[in-house]
């Protein structure tokens, strides 16, 4: 925390380059700790990149303070959740024992992982396909999150909202049981959005509900948040075919474009599949609220979730209480 603070009164970093996915993290599928195997899913090609050129924008996180004043701290602000994922990156891929693990890692875990799921390019995307919709909806309430007279606003619109849910979503993360999965073959990928939370049905569940949340460490481990808690502090299983192909799944249905390989599993991307779909934002009235509460017919609440899909999933009611969105679809 005083390592937080201090990042407050600190200098603008002069590196523009911002990495969504540290390249520490990718380095543990990388061949020679420079390059990795990557497939992009856009144009079918695999081949190995370097990691300081994969997960990475210019300008990703810069946002405008209080100020006015443009400015790149919340990336300096990311360098430091950056070393607590290294450290719980290397803790759970060596671990043999969980009872080592201390009630700071479990929570760090929860953060870690939380942050990890909403910092992505793919959160983004999803974030300005929805503010489309809001904007449709209530034109005087919200303005386009891509104005270009205010090439920042995105990144600060997505960042507060980061900083608003993690707590959440860390508060739903450290409730659950924590499984490392092991696989003696080395046989789990990565992407470009490592948390993977796998579609059900083409529906992307809730944190709350999901079966799963997974986060691949290493070609050898993921760790995976079970929502049936048996009371361990962590649960180390060998992972079976099925796991494996749970995470395979998940990553290639999860990832915004690029899907990562350790070099012995690099002959197995699927060069030449079609990748069409992707995560989009579904809608759906509902006659209940995020709470819980009962809207009264013909009022409803519209229900926002994801969908793994080639464009936005909108299908709401036709009272008239809805505005077509047709800018949703820039963001497919
Ligand atoms: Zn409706």
């Amino acid at each position: 925390m005083d390592k937080l603070l201090s990042l407050q009164t600190a200098k603008d970093p002069v590196s523009r380059q911002h990495h969504y996915v540290p390249r520490t993290y990718l380095r543990r599928w990388s061949f020679d700790g420079k390059r990795i195997w990557t497939l992009d899913t856009v144009t079918g090609a695999v081949k190995p990149l370097g990691l300081a050129d994969v997960c990475v924008k210019e300008n990703f996180y810069r946002v405008v303070g209080p100020n006015g004043v443009a400015h790149n701290r919340v990336e300096l602000l990311f360098g430091v959740v950056d070393d607590e994922l290294r450290r719980l990156q290397v803790l759970f891929n060596d671990i043999e024992d969980p009872n080592v693990l201390e009630f700071d890692d479990l929570i760090a875990l929860g953060v870690t992982v939380a942050v990890q799921h909403m910092r992505t390019l793919q959160m983004r995307r999803l974030r300005q396909q929805h503010h489309a919709w809001l904007v449709a909806q209530n034109p005087d309430q919200f303005t386009e999150m891509n104005d270009p007279e205010n090439p920042f606003l995105a990144a600060g619109i997505h960042t507060e909202l980061l900083f608003k849910a993690m707590w959440e979503a860390a508060d739903v993360l450290t409730t659950r049981q924590i499984e490392v999965w092991h696989d003696l073959d080395g046989r789990f990928l990565t992407c470009d959005a490592p948390v993977l939370i796998p579609f059900i049905r083409n529906v992307r569940p809730s944190l709350l509900e999901a079966p799963y949340v997974i986060w691949p460490i290493s070609p050898h481990r993921a760790v995976a948040l079970a929502n049936e808690v048996i009371g361990e502090k962590a649960v180390i299983r060998e992972a079976t075919g099925k796991l494996v192909g749970l995470v395979r799944d998940g990553v290639q249905q999860g990832r915004e474009r690029m899907v990562f390989a350790s070099e012995a599993q690099s002959g197995r991307l699927p060069q030449n599949k079609l990748f069409r779909r992707r995560a989009q934002i579904r809608l759906r009235c509902s006659q209940w609220t995020p709470r819980g509460r009962y809207v009264d017919p013909p009022g409803c609440c519209v229900e926002q979730s994801e969908a793994f899909a080639v464009g936005p999933d909108v299908d709401l009611c036709n009272q008239g209480l809805h505005v077509p969105a047709p800018n949703m679809s820039d963001y497919k």
